[in-house]
């Protein structure tokens, strides 16, 4: 026997009992935020590794370790995108989108690519909604609020509920510094007691040891006493602001001074969604401002803010939706060779009215034929044979009443079907 051939790694099947779980969380999502006035934007899934490096940071693990390259023959190479905030910057700043609008207010849905260690919740390939609003002078407090509570709000219509927000300021890339040295300074004497991969992180990026999941590395963080005097003024009466505004909205947040992200790009406003009947992998979505990101890729002084939400965890935390019930409204079996042609005519004329059809292509006895219906839910069964091209008719029967009925189909007119599927409507 041939081998099979496997799915990837980290990757799965979306099958068509899952799909209308993936259709409405979609057509929520593009409702949503079309009442929020933010316009879909597709980029392609790859782009050069160069705009992810520069982006994401040198140091964060989605560049250090788990971006998927594409062999090439250029130069520096393509990568499948990680996230979507580089594509859609690059985007902005390469279409000129700044010219055109003071805001720009952008989302997308689509298949992001993670080299990671596949578990639970953690794919290599997942989908993401991704909201930006980018623009230059957009650094507002109310915008920060806005894009906070529209997460928990799709979050909320999705039917998800007991998800947790956290907030935190990082301030401007000057306040990050003090935070850096801060955070450096408590973590000194107890540097040799961390993981080894935090050790590395102390010099690179010291930020990351407040996400580490080793234990040791998590009881040390547990103990850290941060604050906030990291924070200019400024930046205090900002995120200040930004509380009052999700106050304002009836969002409910926490903040947690140790909540940080781990891309280079952010400044201000951070935010992370979490479910923790998700396990290990709880994060539900998460973002926020990233001031110097369009400027640092060569573009205008447009400042942005925005977040990822994940598909799949999602659906993890919707709890097994109910598989998708197959129904068809009309199911056509033809008995013999000729019925067939009369048959794929009758499909054709019902399609035309929108009315959902199938064909039987089957030619197995009328009995299985029937049994199949039954299984795929078919409202009614249309059934053309021999007897009926005699008599100029089909058999119309209704499955749910289980009545039957001759109609008429004169010169290939199916308007007596039609009326009778119509009225059933
Ligand atoms: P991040 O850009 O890492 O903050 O990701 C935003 C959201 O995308 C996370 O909160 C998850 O819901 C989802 N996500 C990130 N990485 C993965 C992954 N490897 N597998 C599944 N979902 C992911």
């Amino acid at each position: 026997m041939a081998k099979k051939i496997s799915v990837p790694r980290g990757t799965t099947d979306i099958l068509p009992a899952e799909i209308s779980t993936w259709q409405n969380i979609e057509q929520i999502t593009r409702k949503l935020l079309g009442i929020y006035n933010y316009k879909e934007i597709r980029t392609p899934i790859y782009e050069e590794t160069d705009l992810f490096q520069r982006s994401l940071g040198q140091t964060s693990d989605v560049v250090n370790k788990q971006l998927l390259q594409l062999a090439g023959d250029k130069k520096e190479g393509f990568s499948l995108r990680p996230e979507g905030t580089a594509s859609v910057v690059r985007s902005y700043i390469e279409q000129g989108l700044d010219r055109k609008e003071a805001l720009s207010k952008l989302y997308y849905i689509g298949p992001m690519f993670r080299g990671e260690r596949p578990q639970k919740g953690r794919l290599r390939q997942f989908h993401q909604i991704g909201v930006e609003a980018i623009g230059v002078d957009s650094c507002s407090p109310y915008l920060d609020a806005e894009i906070i509570s529209l997460s928990v709000k799709l979050l909320h219509l999705i039917g998800l509920e007991g998800f947790e927000l956290k907030i935190n300021s990082l301030g401007t890339v000057e306040d990050k510094n003090n935070f850096s040295s801060i955070l450096k300074d408590n973590l000194n004497d107890k540097r040799k007691d961390l993981c080894s991969d935090c050790q590395d992180r102390y010099d690179r990026n010291v930020f990351r040891i407040l996400d580490c999941k080793n234990e040791t590395c998590r009881d040390i963080v547990h103990d850290l006493k941060i604050g906030n005097d990291y924070l200019s003024d400024d930046s205090k009466e900002y995120f200040n602001r930004v509380k009052d505004g999700l106050v304002d909205l009836d969002v409910s947040f926490e903040v947690d001074e140790k909540l940080v992200r781990g891309l280079d790009y952010y400044t201000h406003t951070v935010f992370e969604i979490s479910d923790s009947n998700l396990g290990s992998q709880d994060a539900l979505g998460a973002g926020g401002r990233y001031s110097n990101l369009v400027k640092q890729l060569g573009g205008p002084n447009a400042d942005a803010v925005g977040f990822a939400l994940g598909i799949e965890r999602m659906i993890l935390a919707l709890n097994n939706p109910a598989e998708d019930t197959k129904t068809l409204e009309v199911f056509i079996i033809a008995l013999d060779e000729k019925s067939f042609k009369i048959a794929v005519q009758l499909a054709d004329a019902l399609r035309k009215e929108d009315i959902q059809t199938d064909v039987s292509y089957r030619s197995t006895s009328l009995k299985a034929q029937m049994k199949f219906a039954n299984k795929i839910n078919a409202r009614s069964v249309v059934i053309i044979g021999e007897e009926e091209l005699k008599e100029n008719v089909v058999t119309f029967k209704d499955m749910e009443s289980s009545d039957q009925l001759s109609l008429k189909i004169d010169n290939n007119e199916f308007s007596s079907v039609i009326k009778q599927i119509k009225e059933r409507e």
